[in-house]
C-alpha cells in the first residue's frame, strides 16, 4: 500500500493541452510543477508548425463556444478570446449543396429555425432533422445503451441524403470517426452542449494565432511566474513509483517528485505504464484503442485568392472543409483544406493529394491560379477512434500519486481540446484534494 503524499512537487509528462492545463491548475494553487516535454516545442497534437516564412499549424482546429474550460484556461494565462479568435455564428455550408445558419434567437429556437430553414433539404427532411433534435432533447441526450451514429440516425428516420449532407459532416468534424463506427452517445454529448445550448455555445471560434502560441506557450510563461518549470526536448523514459513519491527518468538522469500526471500521448502513456505491474492493466486498456487520421493540405495562392467565407464545406469531394486563412488570420491567399477520418485520400501520396485538392478548387470554385507552394501535414494518429462503447481509462490509477490525463481518458467528449483540458484539470484536482 502506497501512502498518499502531500503535493510538494508534482511532475507532468507532456506539454500538450492536457498537460499544460493540469500544470496551470496546480500552479494557480501555489503548487510548483515541473513539465517534461519530449518535443522541442509545446502543444502536442495542437501545435504551431513553421513552413519557411509562414506560420502554420499541424492541422486546422476549431473550437466551439461551449468549450468553456479551454477558453477559460486561455484567458487565465493572459489570452483575450475576442482578439485571439474569429468568432462565427453556427453556419455549415457545403458549396452549392447545403446551408444551415443559426439566427440570433434564444435557445432552442435558434436551432429549430436553423434546421427548418436549412437550404438544400426537402421540407420533409427539414422536419425530420428538427424532430430528431426535439426527440434527443426529450431523452435529455442520454441513450439507454450506446449504438453507432448511423444506427441512431436511421432509427429516427433521417433520410440517407440528410445523413450525408448534414449529420455525416457534423459527426466527422466532431468525432473524427465515420458514422457507422462512431459512438452515438458521444455525438449526443457534443450536440447537447453545442447545438442544443445557447446561441453562443454553438458559435465556432477560429484562432488567429497558432496553437502553441494560443495556450501552451502562454501557460509556460504563467508557470515561470508561479514557481513552475517547463523542460522541452526532455522526454521521460520511465516512471518508477516509490513509497515516498515517484522517480522520473530522462536522458539527463533520475529526479524525485511527490506525484506525476502522465499527460503524454496514449501510446507513450501506455509504454510508461506497462513496466509497473499495478499500472499494466491501464496500459492494456490504452493498447486496445484505435486511431483515426486528419490530413491538412495547405495551399499558398497569390494574395488576391479568397473564399466567399472563412469556412466552406464540400459534398462528394476529397476536400471536406476549406479554411481561408486570409479571412481568419490575415494570411492572405493561404487556404487550408481539411480531410478528417479514414478514407480513400489515404491511398494518395502527399503531392497527389495536394493536386487533387487544387483540381477540386478549380472545378468547384473556379480558382484558376496555381498555388505558389503546398504543404501536406498528415497526422495519422490524430485522435482516438471514438467508437461505440469505447472503454477509456480514468484519471486515477491504483497508485494515488500517479495520475493520467489526456483527451483519451474517460469523459463526455471525443478527442478535442476541451476533452484534453477537462482531463488535465481533473487530474490536477485529484492532487490538490490530497493536500
Ligand atoms: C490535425 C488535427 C486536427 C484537430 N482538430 C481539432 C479541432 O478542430 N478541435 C478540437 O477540439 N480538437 C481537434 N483535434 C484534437 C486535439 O488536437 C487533441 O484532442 C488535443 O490536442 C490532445 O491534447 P493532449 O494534451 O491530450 O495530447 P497531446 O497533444 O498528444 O499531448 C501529449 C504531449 O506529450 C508529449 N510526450 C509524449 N511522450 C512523452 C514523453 N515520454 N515524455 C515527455 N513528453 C511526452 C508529446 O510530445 C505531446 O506534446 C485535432 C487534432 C489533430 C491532430
Amino acid at each position: 500500500m502506497v501512502a498518499e503524499l502531500k503535493p510538494t512537487n508534482p511532475a507532468i509528462i507532456g506539454g500538450g493541452y492536457a498537460g499544460m492545463a493540469a500544470a496551470v491548475t496546480l500552479a494557480a494553487q501555489g503548487i510548483p510543477v515541473t513539465v517534461f516535454e519530449s518535443a522541442r516545442q509545446l502543444g502536442g497534437r495542437a501545435r504551431g508548425v513553421q513552413h519557411n516564412d509562414t506560420q502554420l499549424d499541424n492541422g486546422q482546429h476549431i473550437l466551439l463556444g461551449c468549450y468553456r474550460h479551454t477558453l477559460q484556461m486561455i484567458e487565465q494565462v493572459g489570452g483575450n478570446i475576442e482578439q485571439d479568435f474569429l468568432r462565427l455564428p453556427l453556419q455549415l455550408t457545403l458549396h452549392e449543396r447545403f446551408e444551415l445558419k443559426a439566427p440570433h434567437f434564444p435557445a432552442p429556437l435558434h436551432l429549430l429555425v436553423a434546421l427548418l430553414s436549412a437550404k438544400g433539404l426537402s421540407f420533409s427532411e427539414r422536419l425530420q432533422a428538427a424532430r430528431f433534435m426535439l426527440a434527443m432533447r426529450h431523452i435529455k441526450f442520454k441513450l439507454t445503451h450506446d449504438i453507432s451514429v448511423l444506427e441512431l440516425l436511421r432509427t429516427y428516420r433521417q433520410s440517407e441524403d440528410l445523413i450525408r449532407i448534414m449529420w455525416e459532416p457534423i459527426c466527422i468534424s466532431a468525432l473524427n470517426t465515420p458514422t457507422h463506427k462512431a459512438s452515438a452517445q458521444v455525438l449526443l454529448n457534443v450536440l447537447r452542449d453545442s447545438l442544443n445550448g445557447r446561441f453562443t455555445d454553438s458559435e465556432m471560434l477560429l484562432p488567429r494565432l497558432d496553437f502553441s502560441a494560443l495556450f501552451p506557450n502562454r501557460a509556460a510563461q504563467y508557470l515561470a511566474q508561479h514557481g513552475g518549470n517547463v523542460l522541452t526536448s526532455c522526454g521521460v523514459e520511465a516512471i518508477i513509483p516509490q513509497d515516498n513519491g515517484v522517480e522520473i527518468v530522462t536522458a539527463q538522469g533520475a529526479q524525485q517528485f511527490s506525484h506525476v500526471i502522465c499527460a503524454a500521448s496514449p501510446a507513450s502513456s501506455a509504454r510508461l505504464f506497462r513496466a509497473t505491474p499495478s499500472l499494466a492493466p491501464i496500459a492494456a486498456q490504452i493498447d486496445a484503442i484505435s486511431y483515426q487520421p486528419i490530413y491538412t493540405v495547405y495551399l499558398q495562392y497569390p494574395e488576391h485568392v479568397t473564399l466567399s467565407q472563412a469556412m466552406l464545406g464540400f459534398d462528394r469531394c476529397f476536400t471536406q472543409w476549406l479554411f481561408d486563412k486570409g479571412r481568419i488570420a490575415g494570411q492572405h491567399g493561404l487556404i487550408a483544406a481539411v480531410i478528417s477520418a479514414e478514407g480513400r485520400h489515404q491511398e494518395l501520396n502527399h503531392d497527389q493529394l495536394a493536386l487533387k485538392v487544387v483540381q477540386e478548387l478549380q472545378e468547384q470554385l473556379g480558382i484558376s491560379d496555381e498555388p505558389l507552394w503546398h504543404q501536406v501535414i498528415a497526422e495519422k494518429r490524430a485522435t482516438f477512434a471514438c467508437e461505440v462503447n469505447l472503454s477509456r481509462p480514468s484519471n486515477t490509477t491504483p497508485l494515488p500519486n500517479v495520475l493520467l490525463a489526456g483527451d483519451f481518458t474517460a469523459g463526455d467528449y471525443p478527442a478535442t481540446l476541451e476533452g484534453a483540458v477537462i482531463s488535465g484539470i481533473k487530474a490536477a484536482k485529484e492532487i490538490i484534494s490530497s493536500r
